[in-house]
């Protein structure tokens, strides 16, 4: 369903140095994202407006906004939040000047990024040309390397046919991993390590990405064996100047979707922190990159690091980034949006300092012991950690919140800031033992194992981590 975006749209954007402020913002998403922008929005004394499906009539983000409308009537749960018109419509009925797409849904889709600019209103995000280039994945590798930005080894270009994929790992030699040109959530992706497997699992990939995504487009990338995915968070704004707010390790992932995330990475050579983020930046003057994103790489046991993928949108994890440089992103998103330079709004490179480290966990209403399935039903008692370095974001932590089955299953993003890597550690365990979570399962047992886990304590974790260590599930 990507849209094909080819035309650059720059017609809403403000001349340099004209300023146009918000009044009134629209969050096309749910849950703690949509509370996250809404927060933001009311310290800058911006109107809210939030959209809900039927099944998030009860919903807490929609009593969190000035004003809420309902969206996609007697359509499918995760389909109503993807109704362009219909979100189009309620935006230019009600005076909106700026839609926030939040992440997931929406937020990497260059036809509603379009949309807006179309009718009028500021899309907060990259101009709908970039979200497109950095979208398809294969674009955004093009991109990297036209910028002198080392990319996995993977082929230039789409892989259409079993044969195609056979060359390509003839040439470049096993293992290698199908990925899906739109693909996204970690979803989407397969490992070859045997000749035999390519052709079976080209077409099971290829039939993954259709169903998943609306496009089989597949590429193929080298298979780097026990990476850290180390990204970088960069800011960009309407007069060229790009600058970036260091780098979060996301390493502790399961089937490639994070849990655990971290600022800065933990004993991060400094000369590869420093090249990273050079890196990152480059990429984002390159193509022209306006508003928040972020630059993943995946490093190498050698100390090699490669670009995989730009996400054109704020991130789960951006939170990590907020508690040790200080800065509120979304804030600056929507400052940038209207138009402030980032020498303007205080963020120039040397003002941005890194204080102490971040860790967030993704609690989730997923029971460990069966396989990560979702639970749902009635939070009868929630009880939550809390004290000095502790943030917590959730669109959930009550008793008497109702967990449905419609959409992810986030309930809590818990965030603990303290001087260093170990401290962070410490408090984070401390906080999630507080936690009382009676009505459905969660993933706090698995998260306090993570949390003690001597190689986690250590700093440095590779993506196979939780994969490796199936005892962290009991
Ligand atoms: P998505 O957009 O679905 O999140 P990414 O390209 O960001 O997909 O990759 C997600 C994760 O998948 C990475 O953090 C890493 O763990 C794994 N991965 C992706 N590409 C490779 C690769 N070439 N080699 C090894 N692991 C990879």
């Amino acid at each position: 369903p990507q849209g094909v975006m080819q035309k650059s749209t720059q017609a809403a954007k403000p001349q340099a140095g004209s300023i146009q402020p918000i009044k009134k913002l629209l969050v096309a998403n749910r849950g703690e994202i949509a509370i996250r922008v809404f927060r933001a929005c009311t310290e800058m004394n911006i109107r809210t407006v939030a959209i809900y499906s039927e099944q998030d009539m009860m919903h807490m983000h929609r009593q969190k906004a000035d004003e809420s409308y309902l969206i996609g009537k007697g359509l499918p749960p995760v389909a109503a939040y993807l109704n362009i018109p219909d979100i189009i419509n309620i935006a230019k009925e009600n005076d909106v000047d700026a839609i926030h797409p939040g992440y997931g849904f929406l937020s990497e889709r260059s036809d509603f990024a379009e949309a807006c600019v179309d009718a009028g209103i500021k899309f907060i995000g990259p101009s709908p040309h970039v979200v497109w280039r950095m979208g398809d994945k294969v674009e955004a590798r093009q991109a990297a390397v036209e910028a002198g930005v080392q990319v996995v080894p993977g082929s230039p270009g789409p892989v259409t046919n079993a044969d195609d994929a056979r060359n390509f790992c003839e040439q470049y030699g096993l293992p290698v991993i199908f990925k899906a040109a739109y693909g996204g959530g970690g979803r989407g992706m397969r490992v070859v390590r045997k000749m035999k497997e390519v052709e079976e699992n080209f077409h099971r990939a290829h039939s993954e990405a259709e169903a998943a995504f609306g496009n089989g487009a597949l590429f193929l990338e080298k298979f780097i064996e026990r990476p850290r995915h180390i990204e970088v968070q960069i800011l960009g704004d309407n007069a060229g100047n790009v600058v970036h707010l260091y780098e979060r390790d996301c390493s502790v992932q399961r089937r490639h979707q994070k849990v655990v995330e971290i600022a800065p990475a933990p004993q991060l050579p400094e000369h590869l922190r420093v090249k990273m983020a050079g890196d990152a930046v480059r990429l984002a003057k390159h193509v022209g990159y306006e508003n928040a994103g972020t630059v993943e790489f995946l490093l190498d046991k050698n100390g090699q690091y490669f670009f995989i993928e730009v996400n054109a949108r704020l991130q789960v994890e951006h939170t990590v980034t907020e508690q040790v440089t200080g800065i509120d992103l979304v804030q600056s998103q929507i400052k940038i949006a209207e138009g402030w330079t980032l020498p303007q709004i205080g963020l120039t490179q040397d003002k941005i300092r890194l204080n102490g480290c971040a860790i967030q966990c993704r609690m989730t209403t997923e029971d460990p012991g069966r396989n990560f399935q979702p639970d749902t039903g009635r939070i009868e008692v929630f009880r939550s950690g809390e004290g000095m370095g502790i943030r917590l974001d959730s669109a959930l932590g009550f008793a008497g919140a109702i967990i449905s089955p419609y959409y992810d299953s986030l309930l809590v993003k818990v965030i603990a800031h303290a001087q260093d890597h170990s401290s962070a550690c410490a408090k984070m365990l401390r906080t999630l033992r507080e936690f009382r979570v009676r009505g459905v399962k969660t993933n706090i047992p698995f998260l306090l194992n993570v949390l003690q886990h001597p190689e986690f304590l250590s700093g440095v974790v590779d993506t196979y981590f939780i994969d490796e260590n199936p005892q962290l599930f009991q």
